[in-house]
């Protein structure tokens, strides 16, 4: 297979079993993203795959070729760290340049790879300067270059955004999957942040304690989470405990019909606030009648809290909404994500 294939890894650090026996195959070309909450595993996951930490079991191919006992350098693998890790006395041009002339690549073929690197993330015009002198955003794209510049065969990135603020964050996010589309390269992003996995990854594998959970597409794992876990940790959630029972799920606000039986007789459904309608009439199907009791303005929609529930709404349909207001919600089925564990 061309890609990275990661076959049964294992890593404890004493007591600590941070990578649980993580079996994964990453596609050539592919954007994939381990996300998951502070401590469960992915960077260390990262580090094993870079040969930056060595795995107690499993094994790591790429493009066919067994990597597992080769060192970083050998690995034809580069990362972006979080704080970039640029040498500071180093011009920008040294820095990207650095790492082919360690490797003794002949000095004409290291100019033009800067060069070509260092325009195509435009910072052409900065050569000259010193990573003190660069903004957030730039000494990003200087990182960048500096992993990129030896045309690795994957390219790691371990939360590199996390040091940009909000609007700069989200611009590079974008930035990033284009550059990805771009060179058809397989980058593997390490990210807490559930918002920039949705909108970077071609695949997203999901992390708790130390294994993968759920993978897929950002709208797989999105709209039909596995469990609570999943689908509350990617965006937010209603989460309704019931029991199926006759072709009908029965819950303590109400009773509701799902597009397919469940596996189980009693269970959790997730319904994200977004799916929610307003509806002025009694819905056919799954209509619910709720009082809200809070809101919260957000811009461009709303968060609503009604009762019974507490069921939590987002709408942009805002302008005639109060609390105390009586609504129909409308649940329909195809809305309704079953949870399965
Ligand atoms: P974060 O988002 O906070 O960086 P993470 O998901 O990347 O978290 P890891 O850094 O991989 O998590 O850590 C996984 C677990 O392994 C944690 O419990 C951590 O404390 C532990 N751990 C990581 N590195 C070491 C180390 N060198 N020595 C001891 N324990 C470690």
């Amino acid at each position: 297979m061309k890609g990275l294939s990661l076959k049964g890894i294992n890593k404890t650090f004493g007591k600590v079993h941070a990578v649980r026996d993580v079996s994964k195959d990453i596609h050539s070309g592919e954007f994939f993203t381990l996300l998951g909450p502070s401590g469960c595993g992915k960077t260390t996951l990262l580090r094993m795959i870079a040969g930056l930490e060595l795995q107690d079991s499993g094994r790591i191919i790429l493009d066919g070729e067994d990597i597992t006992g080769l060192p970083a350098i050998k690995r034809h693998i580069n990362t972006v760290f979080q704080n970039y890790a640029l040498f500071p006395h180093l011009n920008i041009f040294d820095n990207v340049a650095f790492g082919l002339r360690s490797r003794k690549v002949p000095g004409a073929e290291v100019n033009q790879r800067v060069k070509d690197t260092l325009e195509m993330l435009e910072l052409g015009e900065m050569t000259k300067r010193f990573p003190h002198q660069l903004s957030g955003g730039q000494s990003q794209r200087v990182a960048l270059a500096r992993a990129l510049v030896n045309e690795p065969k994957v390219l790691l990135l371990d939360e590199p955004m996390s040091a940009l603020d909000a609007k700069l964050r989200a611009q590079v996010q974008i930035e990033l999957r284009r550059l990805q589309q771009k060179l058809g390269q397989t980058f593997i992003l390490v990210t807490h942040d559930q918002d920039e996995a949705l909108i970077v990854s071609d695949r997203i594998a999901v992390m708790k304690d130390g294994q993968i959970i759920q993978y897929g597409t950002p709208a797989e794992v999105y709209d039909f989470p596995k469990n609570r876990f999943v689908a509350e940790f990617l965006g937010s959630a209603n989460l309704i405990d019931g029991n199926y029972k006759d072709g009908l799920f029965h819950t303590a606000i109400g009773i509701f019909e799902l597009e397919k039986p469940p596996a189980w007789e009693k269970g959790v459904i997730a319904i994200r606030p977004e799916w929610i309608r307003i509806s002025d009439t009694k819905p056919l199907k799954n209509g619910l009648r709720a009082t809200v009791t809070e809101i919260i303005y957000r811009g461009t929609n709303l968060d609503i809290s009604l009762v019974p529930g507490p069921v939590r709404l987002r709408t942009s349909t805002y302008s005639r909404i109060k609390i105390g207001d009586e609504l129909w919600l409308d649940l329909a089925p195809k809305e309704i994500a079953v949870l399965n564990e």
